[in-house]
């Protein structure tokens, strides 16, 4: 492993909004860096290197690094941090890492960078917070729906996915059929270095992918369609997203599981809605006694898109996030996020209102290892200590 440090000058340093999207963002600049650090006055980059890279390629990697700053940091404005509900202060008994304790307990079993298997403690935890989280649903009539873990390119090509979110996609493949191609994988394969060797010619081209999202199925369902009035609908599932190294304990998963309710319909079916759901959740989060703020956010877009996309998100209040407090680390996470996509779904997929015009749409998601995780963080993972719902729904 190898320090290489990039100073940086004036304008180009890097303001404290950004710190954290970038960092996130560094992990995909090359596969020779390990981790990408931005201390809090935003005058370095450090990146963590596999090996020691010679005067040419420390600048090749300068010029990539550079060019990501670029696009993000110059001309971008701070966004109105609007902050909703600040229980941020509400007294939590544990400040202990969950993540060892669990681990060495086998109730988080990793598989692989972002890859988890959960026991009977963060599993049973889930289970509560589901149950709740399916009431809240019905409470709006939501009709249950199953979306399978696979996604048609063809559907995020229609909304647009690629440009937006290209360095999280997940591709879904197979062999191709052609029998000497089949007989000469199960003849050759083997992994190594823990990735399996494969010749890419192999492999068919890719008409799936694995879904990052629940609600793009719900608006792919209604493609084409006329609604008559607001309609509402929860499920959960799979997703998938490549946070590369940025993915750590249950924080970040590759593969992670949302809940969420989606509302489809006229713009201030939507909204309400959404305020609504607001109204009905915190409610529950205080129930469990947990810390946690609502706040502006904005989602993850890649480089080239960033500051447009923040911008407007930010603009238009498109994003809240709930974000509990993770006392080891003296920071924050979002376990929950409420949305308002406009008209954007229901104009790329015709998706239509009685007067014609495209509808609107909004969804609340809930990660849930991560409710699971937050939890454990801030009440530790012996259930005598924890509220009474919580001991007595999950414990
Ligand atoms: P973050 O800001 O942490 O990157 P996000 O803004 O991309 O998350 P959303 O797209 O709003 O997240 O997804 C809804 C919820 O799904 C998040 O609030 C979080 O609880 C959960 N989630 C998102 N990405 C991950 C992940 N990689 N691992 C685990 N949970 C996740
Ligand atoms: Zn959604
Ligand atoms: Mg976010």
């Amino acid at each position: 492993m190898h320090e290489h440090t990039i100073v940086l000058e004036g304008d180009s340093r890097i303001p404290d909004f950004l710190t954290g999207e970038l960092q996130a963002k560094l992990a995909y600049v090359d596969e020779g860096i390990l981790k990408a650090t931005v201390p809090a006055d935003g005058s370095r980059v450090v990146l963590t290197l596999r090996e020691a890279p010679d005067a040419e390629r420390a600048r090749a990697l300068e010029v990539k690094v550079r060019r990501v700053l670029e696009a993000m940091v110059r001309g971008a404005v701070r966004p109105r941090q609007k902050v909703l509900e600040d229980h941020l202060d509400r007294p939590v008994p544990s400040s202990a890492d969950p993540m060892p304790a669990l681990m060495e307990r086998g109730e988080v079993v990793p598989e692989e960078q972002g890859i988890a298997a959960l026991g009977p403690l963060p599993v049973r935890l889930i289970e509560f917070f589901e149950r709740h989280f399916v009431e809240l649903a019905e409470g709006f009539g939501a009709r249950p729906y199953r979306f399978p873990t696979l996604i048609a390119a063809s559907l995020l090509d229609r909304v647009e996915y690629f440009r937006s979110f290209p360095h999280s996609l997940t591709f879904a493949t197979h062999l191709r059929e052609d029998l000497d191609v089949i007989e000469g994988f199960a003849k050759d394969a083997h992994c190594r270095d823990e990735a399996l060797h494969i010749d890419p010619t192999a492999l068919s081209g890719i008409r799936a992918l694995l879904s990052p999202a629940v609600c793009f199925h719900y608006y792919g369902a209604l493609a084409g369609s006329q609604l008559e009035e607001g309609v509402c609908a929860t499920a959960v599932g799979n997703c998938f997203r490549y946070e590369s190294s940025n993915m750590t304990s249950l924080e970040r998963l590759w593969n992670f599981t949302m809940r969420e309710i989606i509302f489809v319909g006229p713009k201030d079916f939507v909204l309400e809605n959404r305020e609504l759901a607001r109204s009905r959740v915190s409610p529950l989060l205080d129930d469990w006694g947990l810390a946690y703020r609502v706040e502006g956010a904005n989602d993850p877009f890649f480089v080239g898109d960033f500051k447009k996309q923040v911008a407007f998100q930010s603009a238009f209040q498109l994003k809240y996030e709930i974000r509990a407090l993770i006392p080891h680390r003296q920071g924050t996470l979002a376990v929950g996020s409420y949305n308002f996509h406009q008209d954007f779904f229901g104009r790329n997929l015709g998706i239509t209102l009685p007067d014609g015009n495209p509808a609107f749409t909004g969804c609340v998601a809930f990660g849930l290892e991560r409710m699971a995780y937050v939890f454990l963080a801030q009440y530790g993972l012996d259930s005598a200590a924890w509220p009474e719902a919580v001991r007595r729904g999950a414990g």
